[in-house]
């Protein structure tokens, strides 16, 4: 039974891992007030945050913190409920709990253990954001927060360069721009991106534009600089044209096409440079046309 605590009478109780609004409160579903209202213990990131959130609802079930700072070492307290039978919701300050806020570590210690673990989903800023961004959204990364640094920054965003897949980040407002300025720098400044701010808020903005444009729209309106966003990234796509290919891609080509048949050299250059084989194959039959 994961739909009201207490339900199911194991000898042990059930870790409810419980998503909560990130701005709007009539996010908040209808099972995570039931879930919230019935278990023992509710373990949130910040107490005074999530009491505020409780009191809204009219819940009155006791509060622990589990934080950063705490959450190994006061593990073992909310195992020791759960195994003495009581049920226990996890909870972060907004959105789903481990998704670049606590939990993790009191989720693995509790597995572990061989206790139920049931998650209830709802708000997720990184999944309301792609879900409106137009971007594929059929196979997406999540980096989460970038270094706070600029060198640690492009140092992460050269490694995801060439990344295929759409690619998400969580940003702070006071970096935002810096954010952008690196981001365009690095993937160039037509690749199409998307900042989505204070998402089910007041202010909430999508905004979609390459790299370049929204890095200008952002340097000039400092009300995009404030609130909560995630910048979203298209991912890389191959060069469309033997105008994209290395000088030294076509420098391994010329020197297999002076050995060998054309097909041959074009798939041998593919194997050796990582360009994709139909491109070396037409580059090679261009250059043979110009001899
Ligand atoms: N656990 C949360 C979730 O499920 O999305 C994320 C927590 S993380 C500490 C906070 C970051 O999430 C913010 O800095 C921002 O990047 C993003 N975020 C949270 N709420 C948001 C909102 N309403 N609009 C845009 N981004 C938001």
């Amino acid at each position: 039974m994961t739909d009201v605590p207490g339900a199911s009478k194991s000898t042990t109780g059930t870790l409810y891992v419980v998503a909560t609004p990130i701005g709007n409160l009539d996010d908040m579903s209808a099972r995570a007030l039931k879930v919230l209202g019935s278990v023992a213990l509710i373990a949130a990131e910040d107490t005074r945050h999530t009491v505020r959130l409780l009191q809204h609802f009219g819940i009155d079930t006791p509060l622990a913190a589990c934080h950063d700072h705490n959450e190994r070492d006061e593990g073992g307290r909310f195992l020791a409920r759960l195994q003495a039978g009581d049920d226990v919701a996890l909870v972060s300050d907004a959105g789903t709990p481990l998704i670049s806020d606590p939990g993790y570590h009191l989720v693995r210690q509790v597995r572990a253990a061989g206790i139920a673990v049931v998650p209830v989903p709802g708000p997720c800023a990184l999944i309301a954001a792609l879900s409106a961004a137009g971007l594929p959204s059929d196979r997406f990364i999540f980096e989460g927060f970038l270094p706070a640094k600029a060198v640690g920054r492009r140092a992460r965003l050269e490694q995801v360069k060439e990344e295929p897949r759409t690619l998400i980040f969580y940003e702070a407002p006071h970096r935002i721009l810096e954010c952008l300025e690196d981001m365009e720098a690095v993937f160039g400044a037509q690749r199409p991106a998307l900042l989505a701010r204070e998402i089910t808020k007041t202010f909430e903005t999508l905004k979609g534009l390459p790299l370049a444009e929204l890095r200008a729209f952002v340097a000039g309106d400092g009300n995009q600089q404030r609130g909560e966003c995630v910048v979203l990234v298209a991912g890389w796509s191959a060069p469309e044209d033997d105008q994209a290919i290395s000088d030294e891609a076509l420098r391994v080509l010329d020197l297999l096409l002076a050995e060998m048949p054309l097909k041959r050299a074009a798939a041998l250059a593919a194997q050796i440079t990582g360009v994709r084989k139909n491109l070396l194959y037409q580059a090679a039959l261009e250059r043979q046309q110009a001899h």
